[in-house]
């Protein structure tokens, strides 16, 4: 009867061992995920504090290459220069559009203005970008009057390099890669922008 009742009441305490050696590794499951969790959090924390002194350092400038009138013909120096900017700003009198194609394929993304001399009327004629806290204005024909919205107008066109500051506003020309005027040399143009502040430096081809 004994023996019985022993081996009747074995079996389940078997059973509940098993079960309790079962939630053990649940459990022990559980606080391994619920550690790699915090873990997560932890890295998730520190990458934000580390992001957030990276904003207190100075920053690095943003590189824009700038070029115009380029008439048919991107010289082979011009797209190794261009490869390595931020941005590229061609204002406008492109011609073939191949060259556009060529411009693009070297990888920073392109912006555009229309010039005379264009005649894709998809293009736009004035392009307004906001840089670092500063607001650019492309556009291929220089104004006669200098525009009250803007701190920095770039142009083309007249095929002669220009940095001249008129009142509030900085006009800046990159030359003309293939036909310059009145004995500059053919040219484009480095717009490095750092905190807030714009620095141009004109790049002559030969
Ligand atoms: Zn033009």
């Amino acid at each position: 009867m004994s023996v019985i009742f022993a081996a009747g009441s074995a079996a389940p305490i078997a059973l509940y061992a098993i079960k309790l050696v079962t939630a053990a590794h649940h459990v022990a499951d559980i606080l391994t995920i619920g550690g790699g969790y915090l873990n997560f959090k932890r890295h998730r924390i520190e990458r934000l504090k580390r992001s957030m002194t990276k904003t207190d350092k100075p920053k690095e400038a943003l590189r824009i290459f700038v070029l115009a009138d380029t008439h048919n013909r991107l010289p082979e120096k011009v797209k190794e220069m261009a490869k390595n900017a931020d941005d590229i700003w061609h204002l406008g009198d492109v011609c073939a559009e191949a060259i556009l194609d060529e411009l693009r394929a070297l990888g920073p993304r392109v912006t555009l203005v229309r010039g005379n001399c264009d005649s894709n009327f998809e293009w736009p004629l004035v392009v307004d970008l906001v840089r670092d806290g500063l607001k650019f204005r492309l556009q291929h024909v220089p104004p006669a009057q200098p525009p009250d919205d803007v701190d920095v107008l770039l142009h083309g066109h007249t095929h002669v390099p220009r940095n001249e500051r008129r009142g509030n506003i900085l006009f800046l020309n990159p030359g003309c890669v293939t036909r310059p005027n009145r004995g500059s040399p053919p040219s484009v143009a480095w717009l490095e922008i750092t905190n807030g502040k714009a620095d141009w430096t004109l790049v002559p081809l030969r």
